[in-house]
């Protein structure tokens, strides 16, 4: 019969993932059972039924009527298989490992998905048809709530629609401190479709599009220059007039193209510190100027600003600089409409913080990648589970990068901000404005919740703070102040 049938194949094939080398695939033997087990359970008639009553409710929230959201449990979760979320019928995402600063915790946040990456052995423990309350913001995860527990997070969902209604009055309001000082509040996208999120959350331009995502889970088959064009064009005239910032590809590390992360026979690599980013782009010129064509034509449309990642060396920059020229050469020669873009750095390593000079007298502005620059000032990897507790954004060190670079860039008038996560949380808004940062990058769910932060600051009272902070053994201690 088919289950004889199914089940003498699983056999087979899961003998061949157990030969496998690679450790990443061989564990992915484990997705193989849990899809084949389920279409056992089904043949046998026994499946369980997407609307379900959890034990001890019968109310309206989870009304059997009422399609209860599903949750997906997983070892692991690539950045691309996040971005099918928005066509799934999953609620929300547990996974084994990840930090919380990898970027499939950053796609989930965007999507406003609600997510608990590192849970160790969750997949293990977690078993179908469990029901898991996932709370995102304290990252606490409860298999098999009591009926208590499940009444307190339903209240809990409810009081964040309402502060979500009254944060949503503040769309209109312009961001400004109480002395006065104008705040820059930008929205991250990957995909041009987010340019309607960011409007509605008030954003008054892109400061981070992440254009690997366009790069993403294609088998290797990537977009070519016209497809690009027709993506960034898209982004310009959703945001309808404002400034997009485009960040060219940045692939490698936790981003890879395809779902398999390690090449086969490199796993003893540290991919954070490989060919990723900018120096990606720069080993192969022909694809890196194809997406430059198709960002120069795309700023024909409206503002764009061209933000290259995780440059360090001097040698990177006139590279980077001669592809741009060439690519404007080229689209000149083919009599092909282009605008002007302002040219930005994204600094995110320490040597490029620690050579701001350097940058200034190359770029138009600058960003700071906050998430990078972390990462690689304290030498730990974001996307490792095992060393997230040392992943600390308020580390003496990583407080005088980004103090300095933006010292800098104000003293000589130039454009800086902040695109990594930083920007987005609520508890350091004080800290960043008081350092003197004056634009913020963030997801757009993000925006109002920092609006309404930073309406309730003074720049200057906040600014002595922050000296006291940036000097202090233990910054973290002083952030409540
Ligand atoms: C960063 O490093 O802070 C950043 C914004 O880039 P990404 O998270 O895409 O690496
Ligand atoms: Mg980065």
């Amino acid at each position: 019969n088919a289950e004889w049938a199914l089940t003498t194949q699983l056999e087979m094939i899961a003998r061949q993932f157990d030969e496998m080398e690679d450790p990443y695939l061989r564990e992915r033997k484990a997705d193989l059972e849990q899809v084949v087990e389920r279409m056992l359970r089904v043949m046998r008639g026994v499946a369980s039924p997407v609307v379900a009553t959890p034990p001890g409710r019968n109310d309206t929230l989870f009304d059997a009527t009422v399609d209860v959201p599903l949750v997906l449990v997983a070892h692991d979760l690539s950045p691309a298989d996040m971005l099918q979320f928005k066509q799934s019928v999953f609620a929300g995402f547990v996974t084994d490992g990840g930090g919380k600063n990898s970027h499939t915790a950053i796609v989930a946040r965007s999507m406003d998905i609600p997510a608990v990456v590192g849970a160790r052995s969750a997949s293990h423990l977690i078993s179908q048809d469990d029901w898991v309350v996932i709370d995102g913001d304290a990252g606490v995860l409860i298999v098999d709530p009591s009926p208590i527990l499940l009444a307190e997070y339903g209240f809990k969902q409810r009081q964040g629609e309402v502060e979500r209604e009254r944060l949503a009055r503040l769309k209109h309001t312009p961001a400004v401190t109480l002395d006065g000082q104008k705040i820059e509040l930008l929205a991250n996208i990957e995909q041009p479709e987010d340019a309607v999120a960011a409007l509605k959350a008030g954003a008054v331009g892109v400061g981070l599009f992440r254009t690997e995502f366009l790069f993403m889970g294609r088998n290797g088959k990537l977009p070519d220059e016209e497809e690009q064009f027709q993506a960034y064009k898209r982004a310009v005239e959703g945001m309808q007039g404002l400034p997009v910032t485009i960040r060219t590809v940045d692939v490698g590390a936790d981003k890879p193209l395809d779902r398999t992360p390690v090449r086969s026979g490199e796993d003893h690599l540290n991919p954070a510190l490989g060919l990723r980013a900018i120096r990606w782009s720069l080993a192969d010129p022909a694809m890196f100027l194809a997406q430059l064509r198709a960002i120069l034509r795309a700023s024909a449309f409206g503002p764009i600003n061209l933000l290259i990642p995780m440059l360090a060396h001097a040698s990177e920059i006139r590279q980077t600089l001669a592809l741009v020229n060439k690519a404007r050469a080229q689209l000149d020669a083919r009599t092909q409409l282009h605008g002007i873009v302002r040219l930005g750095a994204m600094i995110e390593v320490p040597a490029a913080a620690l050579t701001i000079p350097l940058f200034l007298r190359h770029f138009d502005f600058l960003s700071i990648g906050t998430n990078d620059l972390i990462q690689y000032t304290l030498a730990i990897d974001r996307a490792d589970e095992a060393v997230s507790h040392l992943y600390d954004p308020v580390h003496p060190a990583v407080l005088q990068l980004l103090a300095s670079t933006i010292a800098q860039a104000r003293a000589q008038g130039k454009g800086v901000s902040v695109c990594g996560e930083m920007a987005g949380d609520v508890g350091m808004t004080r800290l960043l404005l008081g350092l003197g940062l004056r634009s913020f990058s963030m997801h757009p769910s993000q925006i109002l919740a920092v609006k309404q932060q930073i309406l309730r600051c003074d720049t200057t009272k906040l600014a002595t703070w922050a000296q006291t902070v940036l000097t202090a053994e233990d910054p973290a201690a002083l952030m409540a102040d």
